[in-house]
């Protein structure tokens, strides 16, 4: 609308575009699994008629290990990511080296590729070739589908992920510090469980903007039927 705003700010001024707003992966990712993972622990373990204090202490272990978990795994996983994605940045850089004709070729079929005419392509062509850093960087792009910013780093998606499975367990747990009766903290744990999901998915939706009942749905339809799953195969699996 407005001509004088710089495209680029605009974009980066939203939210989603923020370096944070990519985080939306970790938390929800984090939050569902600590949930999900802990009503199922804890519903499962319920019938089995056991003590409220047993049932606290095991969530509380199952929380910390699965904190744990979940941290090196997101680690792990990021690192894989950067690695592979570098890995596959060197190759092409030895190919700019090594066989530049072949990267010509490749210009002109990704430029042909978006409909471009062979004496459009010609001068940007040319252009390309004559920096190698400006051809690394539009190889990266168009020919790896890699983003130039793609490196992720490895301990933040960690904490964010385990402290994220962590700040999604915990609730569940909590009405096990009040309630004597194993059988109604159950049934407070997944009423807990049922607003963390709400609420998740309102947070969720001012990063994503997107509107927040369905947002939200999207959680509790999602982590209940995860949850119920889980107890179910629970059920089951004490039955046999
Ligand atoms: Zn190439």
């Amino acid at each position: 609308m407005d001509k004088k705003i710089d495209p680029l700010k605009r974009f980066h001024n939203e939210d989603w575009h923020t370096p944070e707003g990519r985080h939306v992966r970790e938390f929800v990712f984090g939050i569902n699994d600590g949930l999900v993972t802990t009503v199922g622990f804890i519903a499962g373990v319920t019938g089995a008629l056991v003590s409220v204090k047993l049932v606290l202490m095991s969530g509380m272990a199952e929380i910390l290990a699965g904190t744990i978990s979940m941290f090196f795994g997101s680690f792990l996983a990021t690192r894989s990511q950067n690695e592979f994605y570098q890995k596959e940045i060197n190759r092409e850089k030895r190919e700019i080296r090594e066989n530049p004709s072949k990267e010509i070729e490749e210009i002109y079929e990704i430029y042909e590729g978006k409909g471009f005419t062979k004496e459009e392509i010609d001068p940007i062509a040319k252009r390309l070739i004559s920096d190698k850093k400006n051809l690394l960087d539009f190889m990266i792009q168009d020919e790896l589908n890699i983003s130039l910013d793609y490196y992720e780093k490895p301990l933040k998606n960690a904490s964010y992920t385990g402290l994220s499975f962590l700040a999604g367990g915990i609730p569940p747990l909590l009405p096990y510090f009040f309630e004597k009766n194993s059988v109604v903290a159950m049934i407070y744990a997944i009423i807990v469980s049922f607003l963390v999901l709400v609420l998740t998915g309102t947070l969720k939706s001012r990063i994503t903007k997107t509107g927040w009942l369905k947002s939200s749905l999207e959680m509790v339809l999602i982590g209940g039927s995860a949850a119920a799953v889980g107890f179910i195969c629970g059920k089951f699996i004490s039955l046999v």
